[in-house]
C-alpha cells in the first residue's frame, strides 16, 4: 500500500477518520502511524515481514496500528476482538507473530496470549501515554523502510473446506490491485463519506470499505459494534454518501424500521436520499431483501461477489441496469472464467467452477504450501463457487462444498466446528451443517449422537459437567472455544448419523432434520 501514504499527504487537512470520540485528520494519521512505526520497529530499520498481530477495536488506534504496520515493513495480522482465546492462541502461533499490540481493554488477553507465546506486547496506551497528541517532532520518528509492491503486507484468517483456518497473504501489490479496481468501479471521490459497521478482521471491511476510503481522500466514520438504530441514525443524517454490508445486517436494518411509526418511516428514506450508493455483499443477497430495501429507502442495493483470497471479483454496475439475484460482471483488472470439472471452460447458460486471475489474487496461504498449490490450476485460483452466465451476467449458484457454510457474512467450516464439539465429553459423533435461514443466509447446526451413559457420567463426575447436554449448555461450553458466529444455533440428538452405504455422512439428509429440504 505504498501509494495510500503518499496520496495521504495530498489530503492533509482532510477528516479521514471520524469515531462517536472525535474526528482524525489525515495529517494526523501520517504522523502518528509514523510514531507507530518507530515504537514497532525499535531502532531496527525495517521489521522484513515480521508478522504483527493486533487485537484492536474499530477507531483511529486500529488504522494507526495497520498503518504503522505497514510502514515499518511488517505484515498486519489483525485478531478478531469477539473470538475467545483458543482461536486468538491459534492465529498468533500459526502466523508466528513476533509483536501483538492490543488496546487496553485487551490487555489481560494479551498477557495470556503472550504467555502461551512469548512475543512482545505494546499496548495502544503506551502511545497514547508519551506525545499521541502533541505535535510530533521530526527528531522522534526513525526513517522508515522503502517498501516493494511484491511485499506481504497481510494476512487474514478464514476458513476452508479442512482443517483449520488458513492464513491468507496479500502482497501490497495485491492490495493495491483491489482497491484501485473498487475505487474506480464504484466512483469513490474525496467527497466520499462512508459509514463502517464491519469486521476489521474480514477482507470486506479491511479493503471495500477502510482502505477504499482512505486511498481516496474520502471520510470513514468507525462505529465500534453494529447497532441496528444508531446505524440508521447515522445513514439518515444526510452526512453519508456510501454504505456496505453484509445481508444480515440489511435484515437487521430492515426489522428496525419496520418497528418505528410511520413518520419515522418516512424521515429515514428521506434521509437516506444523501446516500450515492449502498452495496452488498460476501454472502447471497435474497432477493426479497434487495426488494424490500428498495421500497424502504429507494436504493436498489449493488452486490457484488468476492472472497478473501482474491479481493472483489464480479460486480454490478455502478450506473445503468443492475439485475437482483445477479453479481454482474467482472471487475477492472479481473479475469474470471467458469469450467466443468474437467477444468474445460463452459458456454453461457452452463454452470461451472469460478475461477480467477489478476494482480489482486493472493500470494499463498501462509506457511502451507500443500493448501496454496490445491487452489491453483494453470494459475488460476479455484474459488470453489459454482455460477452460471446469464444474459452476459453472473448469478451464483452455492459452493461445491457442502462443508463451507456462510453465516451472517462470515465463512466458517462446517468441519472445523465438528473438530472442536467432538472434544466435548458427551460427544460420540457430530455433523454440522449450514441450514437455509432468511436472516443469517445459513444457521449454523449440529446434529449429535452422544456417548453412552456409563463413559458420559465417570467424565462428567471428574469434568464437573451438567449431566444433561442441551443446546444452552453446548453453546456456553463451545463460546469459549470457538468464534460466536461458529456456535451452533440449533442442535439435535440422534442415536446414529445418517451415513450412506459407504459411511459417509449424508449432509444433505441431515440438513432436511432440521426441517428443511433442497428442493
Ligand atoms: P470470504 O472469503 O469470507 O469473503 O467468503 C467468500 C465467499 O463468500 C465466497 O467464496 C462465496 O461463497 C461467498 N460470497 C461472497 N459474495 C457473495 C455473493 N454476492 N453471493 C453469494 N455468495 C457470496
Amino acid at each position: 500500500m505504498l501509494s495510500l501514504f503518499h496520496r495521504a499527504q495530498q489530503y492533509e487537512e482532510k477528516v479521514a477518520i471520524a469515531t462517536p470520540d472525535g474526528q482524525f485528520t489525515y495529517a494526523q494519521l501520517l504522523v502518528h502511524s509514523a510514531q507507530v512505526a518507530t515504537l514497532l520497529l525499535a531502532g531496527r530499520i525495517d521489521l522484513q515481514e515480521e508478522r504483527v498481530a493486533f487485537l484492536v477495536p474499530a477507531g483511529f488506534d486500529y488504522v494507526v496500528t495497520q498503518w504503522g504496520i505497514w510502514r515499518s515493513g511488517g505484515i498486519a495480522v489483525p485478531l478478531c476482538v469477539t473470538h475467545p482465546y483458543p482461536e486468538l492462541a491459534y492465529v498468533m502461533a500459526q502466523s508466528g507473530a513476533t509483536i501483538l499490540v492490543a488496546h487496553p481493554q485487551f490487555a489481560a488477553m494479551a498477557r495470556s496470549l503472550a504467555e502461551g507465546h512469548p512475543c512482545r506486547v505494546i499496548l495502544t496506551s503506551d502511545w497514547q501515554a508519551s506525545d499521541w497528541q502533541a505535535d510530533a517532532t521530526a527528531r522522534s520518528i526513525a526513517s522508515l523502510p522503502n517498501l516493494t509492491l511484491d511485499r506481504r503486507a497481510l494476512i487474514l484468517y478464514t476458513s476452508g473446506t479442512t482443517g483449520k483456518p488458513k492464513g491468507v497473504v496479500s502482497t501490497h501489490g495485491n492490495l493495491e490491485a483491489q482497491v484501485t479496481s473498487l475505487v474506480s468501479a464504484w466512483g469513490w471521490t474525496e467527497d466520499d463519506r462512508i459509514l463502517h459497521v464491519l469486521p476489521l478482521h474480514h477482507i470486506h471491511g479491511i479493503v471495500n470499505v477502510l482502505t477504499c476510503a482512505l486511498w481516496s481522500g474520502a471520510l470513514c466514520y468507525m462505529l465500534p459494534k453494529f447497532d441496528a438504530e444508531l446505524v440508521w441514525q447515522h445513514l439518515c443524517s444526510g452526512g453519508i454518501t456510501l454504505f456496505m454490508a453484509v445481508p444480515t445486517i440489511y435484515t437487521k436494518l430492515i426489522t428496525a424500521w419496520e418497528k418505528c411509526d410511520r413518520a419515522e418511516q418516512e424521515r429515514r428514506r428521506e434521509g437516506c436520499r444523501a446516500i450515492r450508493l449502498m452495496v452488498s455483499g460476501s454472502a447471497a443477497l435474497p432477493v426479497p431483501i434487495l426488494e424490500q430495501w428498495q421500497h424502504i429507502t429507494g436504493h436498489f442495493l449493488l452486490e457484488r461477489y468476492g472472497m478473501t483470497e482474491i479481493g472483489m471479483a464480479l460486480s454490478n454496475p455502478l450506473q445503468g441496469d443492475r439485475q437482483a439475484g445477479s453479481v454482474g460482471k467482472p471487475l477492472p483488472q479481473v479475469q474470471v472464467r467458469l469450467v466443468d470439472e474437467q477444468g474445460q471452460a463452459v458456454p453461457p447458460g452452463v454452470p461451472g467452477e469460478i475461477q480467477v486471475q489478476g494482480p489482486g489474487v493472493f500470494l499463498e496461504y501462509w506457511q502451507n504450501p500443500t493448501a496454496t498449490a490445491k487452489v491453483f490450476r494453470d494459475r488460476w485460483f479455484c474459488t470453489g463457487d459454482l455460477a452460471v452466465v446469464e444474459d452476459d451476467r453472473y448469478r451464483i449458484l452455492g459452493r461445491i462444498s457442502v462443508d463451507i457454510i456462510k453465516t451472517g457474512g462470515y465463512k466458517v467450516s462446517a468441519l472445523e466446528i465438528e473438530e472442536v464439539l467432538l472434544t466435548h465429553p458427551q460427544v460420540q459423533e457430530c455433523a454440522v451443517v449450514g441450514v437455509p435461514d432468511p436472516e443469517w443466509g445459513e444457521r449454523v447446526c449440529a446434529a449429535l449422537v452422544l456417548r453412552s451413559d456409563t463413559t458420559v457420567n465417570l467424565t462428567h463426575l471428574a469434568m464437573n459437567l451438567e449431566p444433561s447436554l442441551n443446546l444452552e449448555t453446548l453453546r456456553s461450553w463451545a463460546k469459549e472455544r470457538i468464534a460466536p458466529y461458529k456456535v451452533p444455533t440449533r442442535l439435535i440428538i440422534l442415536e446414529s448419523l445418517p451415513r450412506n452405504v459407504m459411511g459417509k455422512l449424508t449432509k444433505p439428509a441431515i440438513v432436511q432434520l432440521f426441517g428443511y429440504s433442497r428442493s
